[in-house]
């Protein structure tokens, strides 16, 4: 399986998950729109992966429709189709459900799922056109289960799941499949964030956070890695037919078993 000819763009690229992911979709023959927030990240980090022009940087704030519009619009400009979405980007907000701001909650829910929506209703014309195409939401071990002081997290990542089961059956009949990845806790910056507002907020050391909150149901006491989960947005992006779609596989070191 190769990605050869294909077009993705993956969101939130500039760093972690994403970048890997992008990373490997370069390797396996793709080229790679890297939309972030951040232009100049986005612009460095298409740089490093590929530097003949087999990947570009967008700035794209995903919560901003005209702002996704523009995004998707370039990549058709440069590449000339889009074979592949991947909704990453994301961030992690850390409090007691009983002090979380309205503020803090529509923030994280806007770049989860509105942000998922955004892109998904962007790219779909594309993809309907061309009669191929893959949705690839970032989900989570929390689009499963729950864990304290996640509230909206938990809340958008579960919800995520609900749409990419309506991609894939609204998407079928023009060959584009939608799944979910639920990945385990990554050491990205993401998570080394969080080690210290949990340790505050649990009232326990770091090293705690890390071995009896994060790792503590992993089979082996191991993180997952970027590749590990970039390995699983390979997989969904290459599978050749629907038989694999709205369906979420979580890569977690056993922490969750479906
Ligand atoms: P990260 O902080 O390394 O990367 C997130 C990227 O998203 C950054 O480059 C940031 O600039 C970008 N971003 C943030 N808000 C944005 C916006 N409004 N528009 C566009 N880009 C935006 O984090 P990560 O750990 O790589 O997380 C990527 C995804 O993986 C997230 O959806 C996260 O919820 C999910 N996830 C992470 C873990 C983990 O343990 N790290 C586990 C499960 C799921």
């Amino acid at each position: 399986m190769d990605l050869n000819d294909q077009v993705a763009i993956v969101t939130g690229a500039a760093s972690g998950i994403g970048k890997a992911i992008a990373t490997r979709y370069i390797k396996a023959g793709a080229r790679v729109v890297i939309a972030d927030l951040n232009p100049d990240a986005a612009n460095a980090t298409a740089r490093e992966i590929d530097p003949t022009g087999r990947s570009m940087g967008v700035a794209m704030d995903v919560t901003d429709e005209a702002a996704v519009s523009a995004g998707i619009a370039a990549t058709v400009a440069k590449y000339g189709r889009i074979d592949i979405l991947v909704s990453n980007a994301g961030i992690q907000i850390v409090h007691p459900l009983e002090e979380f701001t309205y503020a803090d909650w529509k923030k994280l829910m806007a770049i989860h799922v509105d942000g998922a929506f955004l892109t998904t209703r962007a790219c779909l014309p594309h993809m309907y056109r061309a009669g191929r195409g893959s949705v690839i939401y970032m989900g989570s071990v929390h689009s499963k289960e729950a864990s304290v002081l996640k509230a909206p997290y938990v809340t958008a990542k579960h919800g995520l799941i609900g749409l990419a089961k309506v991609v894939a059956k609204e998407g079928a009949s023009h060959g584009v499949r939608a799944n979910v990845i639920c990945p385990g806790f990554v050491r990205t910056p993401l998570v080394e964030k969080q080690i210290p507002e949990q340790a505050k907020a649990l009232g326990i050391s770091e090293a705690d956070v890390i071995k009896k909150v994060m790792l503590k149901e992993t089979v082996d006491g191991e993180f997952t890695t970027v590749e590990d989960v970039a390995e699983v947005a390979f997989m969904f992006a290459a599978f050749p037919s629907n038989a694999l779609t709205g369906q979420s596989l979580v890569v977690s070191h056993g922490w969750f078993m479906q």
